[in-house]
């Protein structure tokens, strides 16, 4: 098995462990033997070359991938990814990954995932702009606003989508915003599209503080990834009086006990691309340290299988919120649970943009927009009401957050699957 965004400590794949979870929550709910063989596969896998002329004049060819692991529920959602250690197999569990989220928070998707192996940060602005139109026409075969609505993930975001909107629509031959979310706002974007996955999983947070008579005024916070979610994850939780005291990017850490100025570092990253040049109240630590600093509550907002069987030994968290999709490998999941650490899964906890995505969806549809208010509310809504449907199956059935969400979600997407019944 093919080791992707994995450390050295990783024992398995994305996939095996997406795998592996699955098919435990499909143990439990006794699921027959023929539902599992069609969700343990993706339906489609489009591998695609990406021919880009660089701007010395060279071609050079990319690798891309979208996977679409469902279709039961509704067209196909889920990102692209710009990252150089983007494999076929990460991108087919990530697409799985995005049927259970979409599932678990009841939005009418399936789930897909795109992928390019690339490094983004070493291609000027133009370069990118070609590998994302080039990349968008190979796979606008597959894609499109009923069919596979692609969006924002790791190292792409709404300037990425509109290039893919763009592109689309010049193929077809008229603006087709729908095919694609996460697009600025001018072009028919949603308003509260950008911060939706760090404020969806602050949500998650709160709820599961109630639940747990934890007091978020004072509270301490740590966030490994400083990007799409980590950013806005950490910007609001210090609104809501948590007191960030560690955040770190790909470049390294930042510490404070008395907490953090996180607006003033996400201005300051947002220009430069990296956290270190905040010249702030703060001291530089390892990168690996901000994951194991003790603290109340532990944002992973990076890659996945980040925490470990080699590190879960040594952090200290009283929750931890997925913001990363995969952060956690089976073995840490074990060891932090026996530990006593409650983790709120991925497939809750960053569902908040995609259910924005789903919003910025039906806006557009319906060509109309809402406020900011009125997307935060359904937003606090939904995520609410999927967090709180989540912990009472995990209490009623004695397990973890992680295998009732995907009790729930597996439920809804089999369901599915026997209501429509197998073509022909
Ligand atoms: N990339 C995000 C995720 O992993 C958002 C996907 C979407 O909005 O379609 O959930």
């Amino acid at each position: 098995m093919l080791q992707m965004n994995s450390s050295e400590h990783s024992e398995k794949s994305m996939l095996a462990v997406t795998l592996e979870v699955m098919h435990r929550a499909a143990d439990r709910l006794g699921l027959d033997q023929s539902i599992r063989n069609v969700i343990s596969k993706p339906q489609r896998i489009l591998s695609v070359a990406v021919p880009v002329r660089m701007d010395d004049g060279r071609i050079e060819v990319f690798d891309g991938y979208r996977v679409q692991h469902s279709l039961a529920r509704g067209p196909a959602k889920g990102g692209i990814r710009y990252h150089p250690e983007v494999t076929m197999d990460e991108v087919v569990a990530l697409a799985m990954n995005m049927t259970w989220k979409c599932a678990v928070v009841d939005i009418p998707y399936g789930g897909a995932k795109g992928g390019v192996v690339v490094d983004p940060t070493q291609l000027s602005i133009g370069e990118l702009e070609r590998l994302t139109r080039r990349f968008t026409s190979e796979i606008s075969i597959i894609i499109g606003p009923e069919k596979d609505i692609p969006a924002p993930d790791v190292n792409t975001n709404a300037q990425v989508m509109a290039w893919v909107m763009d592109t689309y629509s010049m193929q077809m031959g008229y603006s087709i915003p729908s095919v694609v979310t996460g697009k600025p706002i001018e072009i028919g974007g949603s308003l509260g599209r950008v911060d939706a996955t760090g404020r969806g999983c602050v949500y998650t947070i709160v709820e599961l503080a109630k639940k747990i008579n934890l007091k978020l005024e004072g509270a301490t916070v740590a966030v490994q990834g400083f990007g799409n979610v980590g950013s806005h994850a950490a910007v609001i939780l210090q609104d809501i009086g948590c007191k960030v005291v560690a955040v770190s990017d790909v470049h390294g850490a930042l510490y404070n006990e008395h907490g953090l100025d996180c607006r003033a570092i996400q201005a300051v990253a947002a220009k430069t691309g990296s956290i270190l040049d905040y010249q702030g109240d703060a001291e530089e630590i390892p990168r690996e340290q901000a994951l194991e600093i003790p603290v109340d509550i532990l944002v992973p907002a990076a890659l996945g299988n980040q925490i470990h069987a080699g590190n879960a030994h040594r952090i200290n968290a009283k929750i931890i919120a997925e913001g990363a999709n995969g952060p956690t490998t089976n073995e840490a999941d074990e060891i932090l649970r026996s530990r006593g650490t409650i983790i709120i899964p991925d497939i809750l906890a960053n569902a908040g943009g995609v259910t924005v995505s789903y919003f910025e969806w039906v806006q557009g549809i319906q060509s109309l927009s809402w406020t900011e208010k009125q997307v935060a509310a359904e937003l606090e809504r939904r995520m609410v009401s999927s967090f709180n449907q989540v912990y009472e199956r995990a209490q009623r059935e004695d397990v973890d957050l992680r295998t009732a969400a995907y009790l729930i979600a597996i439920e809804r997407v089999a369901q599915a699957i026997r209501l429509r019944g197998i073509f022909p």
